[in-house]
């Protein structure tokens, strides 16, 4: 997954396009996220105990990866991720942007 938790993400299609948040949640086997405040699921929580009221608490809903890009923390731009080698190997992403390590 080239998203990784705590990312800030701009979404780029269905309902809620143009909002940003953070990821939360990253589910590789589905390739889903889960976006602080995107495509919010409203459940009903049953009272705890009785006499109490049912509260209405919001989710948000994991969405595919491929409706989001990743906002550059560097730039501040959204941009794609491209990968790089250190010396050692080991595989780092950079902002296609400003070609910063990300
Ligand atoms: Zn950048």
């Amino acid at each position: 997954m080239k998203i990784k938790k705590d990312d800030t993400v701009l979404i780029i299609s269905g309902k809620d396009r143009g909002r940003k948040g953070k990821v939360l949640e990253v589910l590789p086997k589905e390739g889903k996220i889960s976006v602080e405040g995107v495509n919010l699921l409203k459940k009903h929580q049953k009272p705890k105990k009785s006499g109490e009221k049912g509260q209405i608490i919001q989710l948000p809903k994991p969405i595919d990866v491929s409706n989001v890009k990743l906002i550059c923390p560097k730039c501040g731009k959204p941009t794609r991720i491209g990968y790089k080698l250190r010396e050692n190997k080991e595989k780092y992403r950079i902002c296609k942007k400003c070609g910063q390590e990300i």
